[in-house]
């Protein structure tokens, strides 16, 4: 059903008709789209099978209001964007109203004392840490890069990244939030639905923010955020980013190891590493920390590149699995008593300090993605063709994240120098969290040739091969965050499924938040 000329006529109204098209080449961008090459029933190009019927930039509440008003009258579907980096932002019907948010792009307030802000859905993390740092404060941004959406990630899907380890998964960041629920009407969570503020995501009385987010985020599949509060933490270093240069040749521009200090360890094996990281977690001294598989050093940091084997006779590279952190602290004191109980605890468990952060550059270029992550934009994706992960995100305890990593690698070990690259096969990054008791994986080495079909078939034929034992072995779920896959992985998973289409059927019961990547109503 294309969108009724009525409907049109008072979406308009609503924005404006400078803020609204239909016109093809206008709305064929929003189908544009990261993976659209790898759909089994897609196009085989970067175009998704499915159109919209039209973009619409509201720039307020109150037009977000009225278009979830316009489109429950019509039963049309709609989805937010807010910077849209994919894939989640893809919409998964024709016809889909597009609200691309980039008008609401302000940081409304930073309130130092308490420690939080509250931005729009297009303010980026790299802006919000920009203002907060100088106030010596930073919120936790994900690993997916500093060019997204802290709003989106917060409120609508997942939170994994290097602060982690001390700041907690990023639900755990999502304050009072203003949301336009799909049948128009407004709800303020929290304090700030009290007028008292926006410190508070929960209450008085029953908190709806397992409703709203849960574990991963409901993908825009129910109603529109439009404001939110976000936490903010302590920051121990300068006011500005300390790193100078042009990407990929970066250097520090001041010593900061009095108040940060990074380190690069190398374990002889993913147990002594396990270990340390239980024990960094709890003598809760990491500020940042990623467990990283070798291969993940080698293919994201530009410096180490040279260690990708490229000919045959090529000598293959170490695969002792790495931990990437931080200590910080306003106190060169209680910096240097941090850094003695990680030495400490190294000593008990094998792990050394590598010698690639001697190598000029190495030490900038992580420091960088631990503080301000954008290796996915700068490096892994910077191969001109295609590239995903390759293994079904998976959360679990350090123990049996190693156990699911074991046998992937097994598998992409066949893939090398086909999908995978050479010698990356332990190419998986690892977040750490609740005192690094938790942790979440997946793993980055793979790539295809978006323009060539046998490529893209083996790297999906791989990503079956890598996954499908592990979930047959109820070692991992099938992949979650969309309305198909969350009906498979619910008949495993308690029925949780169910539950989501109750509250969808509460929620809106019209369908009128487009469902693709949450639950639709059967
Ligand atoms: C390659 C890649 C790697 C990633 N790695 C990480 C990672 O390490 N850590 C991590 O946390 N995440 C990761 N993600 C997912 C990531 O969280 C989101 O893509 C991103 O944070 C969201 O920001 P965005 O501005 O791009 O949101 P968008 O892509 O615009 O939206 C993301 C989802 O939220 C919904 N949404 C957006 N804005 C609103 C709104 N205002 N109201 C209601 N729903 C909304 C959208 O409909 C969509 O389903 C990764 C994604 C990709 C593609």
């Amino acid at each position: 059903m294309a969108i009724p000329i009525k409907a049109y006529s008072m979406l308009e109204a609503v924005v404006g008709p400078e803020n609204i098209s239909e016109d093809p080449t206008m709305v064929d961008v929003y189908s544009f789209h990261f993976l659209a090459e790898l759909q089994r029933k897609g196009t085989g190009t970067k175009f998704l099978p499915q159109r919209a019927g039209a973009a619409i930039l509201p720039a307020s509440m109150e037009e977000v209001q009225g278009i979830l008003s316009v489109c429950n009258r019509f039963g049309l579907k709609s989805k937010a964007h807010s910077t849209a980096f994919g894939s989640w932002n893809a919409h998964s019907w024709d016809d889909v109203v597009v609200l691309d948010l980039r008008r609401m792009n302000r940081i409304l307030e930073i309130d130092a004392k308490n420690m939080h802000a509250v931005v729009e859905p297009y303010v980026t993390w790299a802006q919000l840490q920009a203002e907060t740092m100088k106030l010596g404060l930073t919120p936790s941004l994900a690993g997916v890069g500093c060019q997204t959406s802290p709003l989106a990630n917060v409120t609508s899907g997942l939170g994994m990244g290097p602060f982690n380890i001390s700041m907690g998964f990023n639900e755990r960041s999502v304050l009072g939030v203003e949301w336009v629920l799909p049948d128009g009407e407004l709800l303020r969570m929290g304090s700030v639905g009290s007028s008292a503020g926006w410190f508070c995501g929960d209450g008085p009385g029953p908190s709806l923010r397992g409703i709203m987010r849960g574990e991963y985020g409901n993908m825009g599949g129910l109603g529109v955020v439009t404001k939110c509060g976000i936490k903010l933490f302590d920051w121990p270093g300068p006011d500005r980013l300390p790193i100078e240069g042009t990407f990929p040749d970066l250097r520090f521009s001041k010593d900061i190891t009095d108040k940060v200090k990074l380190f690069l360890i190398t374990f002889k094996n993913r147990e002594s590493r396990n270990k340390a990281v239980r024990l960094i977690g709890e003598a809760e001294i990491a500020y940042q920390m990623y467990a990283w598989g070798h291969g993940f050093l080698l293919a994201a940091v530009p410096e180490l590149s040279h260690l990708i084997p490229r000919k045959p006779e090529d000598k293959m590279p170490s695969t002792d699995p790495v931990l990437a952190m931080t200590l910080a602290s306003n106190s060169p004191a209680e910096l240097k008593y941090q850094e003695k109980v990680l030495m400490e605890i190294l000593r008990r468990t094998g792990g050394s300090l590598s010698d690639y952060l001697k190598i000029p550059g190495v030490d900038t270029t992580i420091f960088r993605y631990l503080t301000r992550p954008d290796y996915l934009f700068t490096c892994l994706a910077r191969f001109a063709s295609g590239w995903w992960i390759t293994l079904f995100d998976f959360v679990g305890s350090p123990d049996s994240i190693t156990e699911v990593q074991e046998r992937a690698i097994d598998t992409m070990n066949r893939w090398e120098g086909k999908n995978i690259l050479p010698g990356c096969a332990d190419s998986y990054c690892q977040p750490m969290y609740e005192a690094a008791h938790v942790g979440y994986l997946d793993h980055s080495g793979g790539y295809y040739d978006v323009t060539d079909p046998d490529s893209r078939r083996g790297y999906t034929d791989m990503i079956m091969e890598i996954n499908r034992p592990l979930v047959d072995a109820n070692l991992i779920h099938p992949t979650i965050a969309s309305n198909k896959a969350n009906q498979r992985a619910g008949a495993l998973m308690c029925n949780f499924h169910e539950w989501q289409k109750k509250i969808k059927a509460a929620f809106d019961p019209r369908s009128v938040s487009d469902g693709g990547y949450y639950i639709e109503l059967d």
